[in-house]
């Protein structure tokens, strides 16, 4: 894609969140930018996917949002690390776009999935979007790495059917090192959740030698087990598929040389969340 594409030239649907996508935001007035965040009525996406079976229950359409405030060493979309990489899309249009799927995700007990990127960046354009899905009988889910969870209210979480919450790892410093954020804010939002009683989905990405420290993981599964509300972990193995990303933005990706993780890896920390009463996939 030339580094002067906009967004008119760039559909809103893209094959999956690997497509590279740079600048489609850059010609808006940083006053429209600003009022559109205020407002929640214009967003910032990387894209439309249709057909994920990975990110919620049944077939879902997944909203990619720009705008990260982590750093995560093993990102595999560093393109949305930035708004203005996003397109600019007004909720109508997202609302449209959505419309047409709506028959089919009924059929195949999917919904919306808003990713990123963190949505919670754009709070108020993710509620609209929520709402507009619940009014035409589609479930939500918002995949989130929980920072931002206070810019939701309590009545706002009823826009939110699902929670699919990350948590990076467990050790603050660690955390830290991998994100470049605290981990305290995830913490607090998941206890949040787990005191209204929320449907949550644990997500926890596996890279040997980085989140693969067993005391880490059997602290997660603890803490994730004694909430009460999380119905199901999902191990999602690193993978290498995103490298190309930061080596096109000219970004310093240390993970280079890191493989996937082994499957006697994978099935131990299956069997480390398994061990705590949860339901692992
Ligand atoms: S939270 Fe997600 S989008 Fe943000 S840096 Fe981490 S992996 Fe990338």
């Amino acid at each position: 894609m030339p580094e002067n594409a906009t967004s008119e030239q760039v559909p809103i649907t893209a094959k999956s969140p690997f497509e590279l996508r740079v600048n489609l935001g850059q010609n808006v007035p940083d006053a429209d930018a600003r009022a559109a965040l205020a407002s929640g009525e214009m967003g910032f996406l990387h894209s439309f996917t249709t057909g994920s079976a990975v990110d919620g229950p049944g077939v879902r359409v997944v909203a990619w949002t720009a705008g990260c405030l982590f750093r995560c060493l093993y990102c595999h979309n560093p393109d949305t690390w930035t708004m203005r990489n996003g397109m600019p899309v007004t909720v109508e249009r997202a609302t449209e776009e959505l419309r047409k799927y709506r028959s089919g995700l009924k059929t195949m007990g999917g919904g919306l999935t808003v990713s990123g990127g963190e949505p919670l960046m754009q709070h108020r354009f993710v509620l609209k979007l929520f709402k507009a899905a619940q009014t035409m009988g589609i479930h939500t889910a918002l995949d989130t790495n929980g920072y931002l969870g206070d810019r939701l209210l309590d009545e706002e979480l009823e826009a939110v059917n699902l929670v699919l919450l990350d948590i990076k790892t467990w050790d603050p410093e660690r955390h830290r090192h991998l994100t470049g954020m605290e981990i305290g804010p995830v913490l607090a939002f998941a206890r949040r959740l787990a005191a209204r009683n929320k449907r949550v989905w644990l997500r926890y990405v596996l890279v040997p030698g980085l989140t693969d420290n067993s005391d880490d993981i059997a602290q997660i599964a603890q803490f994730t087990a004694g909430l009460g509300n999380v119905e199901r972990v999902d191990v999602l193995p690193f993978h290498q598929m995103g490298r190309y990303k930061w080596q096109e933005l000219g970004m310093d990706y240390k993970l280079q040389d890191f493989e996937p993780p082994s499957e006697e890896l994978v099935e131990r920390t299956c069997a480390q969340f398994r061990s705590t009463g949860l339901n692992v996939h």
